[in-house]
C-alpha cells in the first residue's frame, strides 16, 4: 500500500470515501479508534480522520483511513474518545478581553467587601495619580444584594482615580477621583443615549455611568498599549479559548489595531483559534477607501462585518424592550443609535459589499434593525447579504418571519441561562420563552449560531451546550422552557451554523474531507451525557489546522 498508484486504485474502490485532491497524497498524522460526530449531514459518523496540510485528508472508517498510512504517518489512538468539530464563539470580544486580562483587576468576585480588598491591593501597587482599572464587574453576583457605589470605591481608594467596567460592558462605576478626571459633577447632563446615576434623596453621584456616558472616562483613560501589548493580549485569550474547545471567534467590536493584532499573533505563531473580525462602523470609511471589504483575509484572519449596536445590554437590563422591565413600569430600556443612524452607515456598509451586525437585543431594538435591513435590500438588493443580528434575544412571531423572509443570522447568548440564571427575574418567566429563542430559530429553518459575548457571558462551549438543552440555571430555576433544543442541534449550532455566519460553510464547521483539521477531543460523550453535567465534561485536546491547540 505504499505505492502511491496502488493507494489511488485501492481508494477508487470504496464507496462513501472521498479524497481531497492534493498534489501531495501523504497524510502527515492519523486519528483512529474515535466516536468521531462529523456535523456532515452525508455522512454523520467516523472512527477515523488523516490530516494532511491542516486539512482534513480522509474521513471514515479505522481500516480505510489506516491504509492511508505511508512510512513516517504519525498515529494516535483516541481510545473511544468522542470527537466534535472545533466549536465556533460566533460573538466575542477576544482582542479587548485578552489585553484586560493582561492590564485590569478581575473583578469576578462575590462580595464587595472582596473587591475592595482587590483594589486596595492593586492601588499599592499602582504609582500616585495614575488609574486603577478593574473589569468583570457583576453588580447581581456579590452577595450584598446592593450594587458598587462611589463611597464603596472612595473607602477603598482614596488616592488614585478608578473605573470598572461591569461584566456587561455596558455601564462603569467610578470613584470621586475618577468623576473629576472625567470632568463629570452633579450637574452634567445625560449625554444622548447615555445615562449619569444619582442618589435619588440627594442628587449625588451614585458612582455608575452608563452606555454613552462611558465615553467621558474614554477620553481621560490612557490607552498606551504597545503593538507588543495587543499581541501578547491575543496570545493570552488564545490559551484560554484554546483549552474549552473553541478554534474560531468572532472578534465583534474590532478595530484596526485589533486586526493588526490578530495578523501579529498569527505571524509570531501565537494566534490559536480563527479570527472572523468586525469592523466598528467608525472605521468603515477609511477601511472601505482602502479597498477593504468582508471576506478579506486568510483563514486565520478573516475582516468581519462592519459593526453597529442599536440597543442596550441584557445583562445590565439596558436592552430596549417594548414592554418594561419586571418591577420598573417605566424602564423599556436605552437606544443607542437612531434609526436614520444606523441606516445611514448601514447604507455605506451594504453598497461597499460588508456584512452588517447589528447589536440588537431586546424587540425593539431587533424591530428597529430589521426596518434598517428591510429597507437596504430593498433599495439595493444583494444576492446573500447574511444580515446578523447580534444577540436578538426577544423576540415574537412577526419578527421570527422577517428574520426567515431576510435569510438573516441571529447570533444568540448562549450561556445566559446557566450562568446569568440571577438576571432573568427581571425579564420576567413569561418573556423567557421568547428570549434566546434558539427552538423558535431553528423551528423556522434559521441558522442561529453558539455566541458567549465573553467577557459577559463565559465562553466555555459545554456550558452553551447545557444552557441550551437545559434551560437551567446554575441554582436549578428553570428559564423559558419552551426553547430548550437537543444536544445534537445545540452541536451543530456551535460548529456549522457559526461557520456559515462568516460564509465560511465550505471551509469548517463539520469533520469532512477537505475541510480545515479543527476539532475537539472530549472525555465523555456530549450525546449520552445526563443534561445537567454536560458542563462537566473535560475537553482533552483542541485541533486547529491539524496542531494540537490545548493538550490535557
Ligand atoms: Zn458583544
Amino acid at each position: 500500500m505504499n505505492d502511491g498508484t496502488t493507494r489511488r486504485e485501492f481508494l477508487g474502490s470504496i464507496a462513501a470515501f472521498s479524497l481531497f485532491p492534493l498534489e501531495q497524497e501523504k497524510p502527515d498524522l492519523i486519528l483512529h479508534n474515535g466516536h468521531i460526530v462529523t456535523m456532515n449531514a452525508a455522512d454523520p459518523a467516523a472512527e477515523a480522520v488523516a490530516i494532511s496540510r491542516g486539512r482534513f485528508f480522509a474521513v471514515g472508517k479505522n481500516a480505510d483511513v489506516m491504509n492511508l498510512a505511508a512510512a513516517g504517518v504519525r498515529k494516535m489512538d483516541l481510545g473511544g474518545k468522542t470527537v466534535l468539530p472545533g466549536f465556533i464563539d460566533a460573538h466575542s470580544h477576544p482582542a479587548e478581553a485578552g489585553l484586560s486580562h493582561l492590564r485590569m483587576l478581575d473583578c469576578d468576585l462575590r462580595s464587595i467587601s472582596a473587591i475592595q480588598a482587590a483594589l486596595r491591593e492593586r492601588a499599592a501597587k499602582t504609582p500616585a495619580g495614575e488609574w486603577v482599572l478593574g473589569f468583570k464587574y457583576d453588580d447581581t453576583k456579590t452577595e450584598d444584594g446592593r450594587p458598587l457605589n462611589v463611597a464603596d470605591l472612595d473607602s477603598a481608594v482614596p488616592d488614585h482615580p478608578v473605573h470598572i467596567v461591569h461584566r456587561g460592558g455596558h455601564t462603569v462605576y467610578a470613584n470621586s477621583l475618577g468623576f473629576g478626571k472625567a470632568g463629570i459633577d452633579e450637574r452634567t447632563p445625560d449625554p444622548p443615549g447615555g445615562k449619569i446615576d444619582h442618589e435619588p434623596s440627594t442628587g449625588k453621584l451614585n458612582g455608575r455611568v452608563a452606555e454613552s456616558a462611558q465615553a467621558f472616562f474614554e477620553k481621560v483613560i490612557p490607552h498606551n498599549f504597545t503593538r507588543d501589548d495587543h499581541r501578547e493580549g491575543v496570545k493570552l485569550i488564545s490559551k484560554m479559548l484554546a483549552r474549552t474547545g473553541i478554534t474560531s471567534a468572532t472578534e465583534a467590536q474590532g478595530t484596526p489595531v485589533d486586526l493588526r493584532a490578530y495578523q501579529d499573533a498569527r505571524d509570531s505563531g501565537d494566534l490559536l483559534f480563527r479570527a472572523y473580525c468586525f469592523i466598528n462602523y467608525r472605521f468603515i470609511d477609511a477601511m472601505t477607501e482602502a479597498g477593504v471589504r468582508t471576506g478579506l483575509g486568510d483563514e486565520w484572519v478573516r475582516v468581519g462585518a462592519m459593526k453597529l449596536v442599536c440597543d442596550g445590554s441584557i445583562s445590565e437590563r439596558t436592552a430596549r424592550l417594548s414592554v418594561p422591565y419586571e418591577g420598573r413600569p417605566n424602564d423599556y430600556g436605552i437606544l443607542v443609535m437612531t434609526e436614520e443612524e444606523l441606516y445611514t452607515y448601514g447604507r455605506k456598509a451594504h453598497f461597499a459589499g460588508w456584512q452588517i451586525g447589528t447589536h440588537a437585543n431586546g424587540d425593539v431594538g431587533i424591530d428597529t434593525t430589521l426596518r434598517v435591513y428591510e429597507r437596504l435590500q430593498r433599495e439595493s438588493p444583494r444576492r446573500d447579504p447574511r444580515f446578523r443580528l447580534e444577540h436578538c434575544t426577544l423576540i415574537n412571531d412577526n419578527l421570527i418571519a422577517r428574520i426567515k423572509a431576510l435569510g438573516a443570522i441571529p447570533t444568540p447568548f448562549s450561556t445566559y441561562v446557566y450562568y446569568h440564571g440571577e438576571k432573568m427575574r427581571y425579564y420576567g418567566a413569561e418573556r423567557l420563552n421568547h428570549m434566546f429563542a434558539l427552538r423558535s430559530f431553528l423551528d423556522a429553518g434559521i441558522r442561529a449560531t453558539q455566541a458567549s459575548d465573553y467577557p459577559p457571558g463565559e465562553f466555555i462551549p459545554m456550558m452553551a451546550l447545557q444552557s441550551e438543552v437545559t434551560r437551567t440555571d446554575t441554582k436549578g430555576n428553570s428559564w423559558g422552557p419552551k426553547q430548550k433544543i437537543s444536544v445534537e442541534e445545540a452541536i451543530r449550532v456551535g460548529t456549522i451554523n457559526g461557520a456559515y455566519a462568516s460564509y465560511e460553510e465550505n471551509l469548517k464547521g463539520s469533520i469532512e474531507t477537505g475541510k480545515l483539521a479543527d476539532l475537539v477531543v472530549l472525555g465523555r460523550d456530549p450525546l449520552k451525557e445526563n443534561p445537567s453535567t454536560l458542563v462537566t465534561i473535560p475537553v482533552e485536546r483542541t485541533m486547529a489546522g491539524g496542531r494540537w491547540t490545548f493538550e490535557l
